[in-house]
């Protein structure tokens, strides 16, 4: 089992496999993009899955696969099929954008890798190009809507972004009305690529929840495992669900149960922080897995108490984006 400094137990691994996406949100990236690392310096699909393999053995039951965008990833099935016969990883998720993912429903359904979180901050075509920077929204609409019908479980994350996309919070909202899906309204956090530093948002996710009850002034608070980053609601009548996610705020810090390995190798013990290590050559060394094995358990045991606390290594300029990251 793996326990931090501060006794909280660390299970959720995620997994990044690209930092190079399809898209270009604004808020995520600059439009030329960022400088994405060379292939040499990814982990490959046999690095990731014996990564995977070994933080299994450690106590990682749960691995959200994460990028870049995952699927621009060709050989990313490949890792998938491997995952899915690791013993003591109970639960595989895949975080991702929809543009991409279409041929690939079927096999996922095959191999049982139910829960999809589709990043997705618009339910308007102008607002969607407009925050990413592509003509992709018909694709990623229909493949969201293949994904619920096709059963699977399909979490929606939407940032809301002041002066672009907080009129679509109603609609997206509204979803939830026929279709069994959780809509979850995150905060934007400081990761864009750029240096743009901030310490205020305008709309925080208490903010969020009174702009939903000018509209539904009743809903339900919803029962959410303690380490939830999402608070969960359900309005009465309404088939899904929805939530919000204080990723400015940091209100979860205190039952943070993640551990975050990037597309090259960092090892990232809070978002806010600084990488605390880079696995890659340990990886391809000798005697790999018992060094990685002693790398993780120490970076472990000297994790910030709270992105507040990790915060003070960057000086309160980020520099990366969240696609190099992993979200
Ligand atoms: N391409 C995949 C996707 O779109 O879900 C996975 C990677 S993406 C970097 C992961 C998540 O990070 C997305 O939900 C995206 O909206 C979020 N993200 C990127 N930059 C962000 C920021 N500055 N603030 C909050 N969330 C951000």
């Amino acid at each position: 089992m793996l326990v931090d400094n501060h006794h909280r137990t660390i299970n959720y691994l995620r997994l990044a496999v690209t930092d190079r996406c399809n898209l270009r949100c604004n808020y995520c990236m600059p439009s030329e993009g960022i400088n994405f690392a060379k292939n040499d310096k990814l982990l490959t699909i046999e690095e990731l899955s014996r990564l995977a393999s070994i933080l299994v053995a450690q106590g990682i039951d749960k691995i959200r696969i994460t990028g870049g965008e995952p699927f621009v990833r060709k050989d990313l099935m490949v890792l998938l099929r491997r995952l899915v016969k690791l013993q003591g990883l109970h639960e595989i998720s895949v975080t991702t954008n929809a543009t991409l993912i279409g041929p690939h429903i079927q096999e996922l359904k095959q191999l049982g890798i139910q829960n999809i979180n589709v990043s997705l901050d618009a339910i308007n075509r102008d607002t969607f190009e407009r925050i990413t920077r592509r003509d992709q929204y018909d694709t990623v609409h229909e493949n969201m809507l293949r994904l619920i019908t096709e059963g699977f479980n399909v979490r929606i994350n939407f940032i809301a972004l002041e002066g672009q996309n907080t009129q679509d919070i109603l609609p997206m909202l509204e979803l939830t009305k026929h279709f069994d899906v959780a809509v979850r309204f995150l905060e934007e956090m400081p990761f864009n690529g750029g240096s743009r530093s901030f310490d205020h948002i305008a709309w925080d996710y208490k903010r969020i929840l009174s702009y939903i009850k000018e509209t539904y002034p009743e809903y339900d608070q919803l029962e959410s495992p303690s380490t939830s980053t999402s608070i969960n609601y359900k309005i009465p009548g309404f088939k899904g669900t929805f939530g919000v996610i204080p990723s400015f705020s940091r209100t979860f810090c205190g039952t943070c149960n993640r551990l975050r390995v990037s597309a090259t190798g960092d090892v990232i013990t809070c978002l806010y922080g600084k990488p605390k290590m880079n696995i890659r050559d340990i990886l391809r060394g000798e005697n790999s897995e018992e060094k990685v094995r002693e790398h993780i358990r120490s970076v472990i045991g000297s994790r910030a108490r709270t992105g507040f606390e990790a915060q003070q290594e960057n000086i309160g300029v980020f520099k990366s984006s969240m696609t190099s990251i992993g979200g």
